[in-house]
């Protein structure tokens, strides 16, 4: 067996062996009373995870992207209008999706490193109506997170469908569908839920299901959630076989975090976030992302001069820890490195000291323990 190294790329994020155990599980039917048990049970903790009293979860096989079009091919139909609020990469990649299904649609950008703010949001409103907003909650490649709460608070008046991308901030950065009045999370099982990768994972509002009711159909076959629908509220149900090993171990990841206790978890990806930046900050790193956007999920990282990128990379990775490059216009000048899902303050230390010996055997002088020290005063001040 190859020795394991802690996986801190933004998703997937690390899988505890509970949940590995799940998803070891012996393959059993889909229509078994394991499975209809264990589906129901991710159904209803997931509604829980999005705040969502009364909304549909869906917890389809697939990924993040299979879920950014069920969202959009749900709740936008011919004749409608969407906006999309991009920051980045996965921003652009809702856009495409509009145009791949020949939507109409405007984009509102802003720069990379940060988000829309509500005023330009607002101000966009008042120019034209539209039937749907999406917006990224945090988008990977900038580890910017958008003022969704604020949003909500702009939309409220206008009657658009909000829907969100939580793909990199659900079940780690709080999503309140019923208070915020949005009506599609998307998601995916493995970032801050911290679970195998191979989930397309969706909470719509009774106002997206109605929407969903009154489009004609859906120009997709698998993506129409109606054919969903049955299944998730009977999984004797048969539509699409579902990937049971999968959903057992989602199931399983469920329960962690509701054990964990949602705004406990939370608390905790805000603190290892700041932990985090107070050890890369102390060696000399800095970050991409606007201060006034910082996601707690993770870091899009800056070196110090002279480090470079893959050397870097290859270093950490040899003392155990796997980060990511740049994607997009970064890429070479920064490293990514993922910090949710159910990752420990042990894990935390470890890949500070990782970082700090990689710059030793890079031949920068650092006094030993520098990072440690650091992220010591974060975790230890709380
Ligand atoms: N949205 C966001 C914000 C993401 O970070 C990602 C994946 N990095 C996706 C969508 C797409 O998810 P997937 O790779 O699972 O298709």
């Amino acid at each position: 067996m190859p020795e394991e190294k802690l996986l801190l790329i933004p998703g997937p994020s690390p899988v505890v062996p509970r949940i590995l155990d799940a998803l070891a599980l012996p393959t059993v039917s889909h229509v078994s009373p394991e499975m209809v048990h264990d589906l129901k049970e991710a159904c209803e903790n997931l509604k829980k995870i999005v705040f969502c009293a009364a909304g549909e979860p869906f917890v389809i096989a697939g990924a993040g992207t299979l879920a950014m079009e069920m969202a959009v091919l749900n709740t936008a139909g011919r004749g409608d209008r969407v906006l999309v609020l991009s920051q980045g990469y996965f921003g652009d990649r809702l856009a495409q999706i509009c145009r791949a299904f020949g939507l109409e649609h405007d984009v509102l950008e802003c720069e990379w490193g940060r988000a829309v703010t509500p005023g330009e949001l607002d101000r966009r409103l008042k120019d034209r109506n539209y039937n749907v907003v999406v917006c990224t909650h945090v988008d990977t490649a900038t580890g910017a997170c958008a003022p969704v709460a604020e949003y909500s608070q702009v939309l409220e008046k206008t009657g658009s469908l909000f829907v969100v991308d939580g793909v990199c901030a659900t079940g780690g950065i709080p999503e309140r569908m019923d208070a915020w009045g949005i009506d599609v999370v998307l998601t995916a099982a493995q970032k801050c839920l911290g679970t195998p990768p191979g989930l397309s994972i969706l909470v719509l509002s009774e106002l997206a299901m109605e929407k969903r009711r009154s489009l004609a159909s859906v120009p997709a076959f698998y993506s129409d959630l109606l054919r969903w629908l049955p299944v998730m509220h009977d999984p004797t149900k048969y539509f699409s076989t579902p990937c049971v090993n999968e959903v057992r171990a989602f199931a399983e990841g469920t329960r962690l975090i509701m054990e964990e206790g949602l705004e406990e978890r939370f608390e905790r990806h805000d603190l290892y976030a700041e932990a985090i930046r107070a050890g890369l900050a102390a060696l000399g790193f800095g970050f991409f992302t606007d201060p006034d956007f910082l996601a707690s999920t993770l870091s899009v990282v800056r070196y110090p001069d002279g480090i470079d990128d893959r050397a870097f990379r290859a270093g950490l990775g040899a003392n155990g820890v796997v980060v990511a490059g740049g994607l997009g216009p970064t890429a070479g000048g920064v490293f990514r490195m993922g910090h949710m899902g159910n990752l420990t303050s042990a894990q935390v230390r470890f890949a500070v000291d990782a970082v700090e010996k990689t710059l030793a055997t890079m031949g920068r002088k650092v006094a030993p323990g520098t990072g440690r020290q650091a992220v010591d005063g974060i975790l230890k001040a709380r």
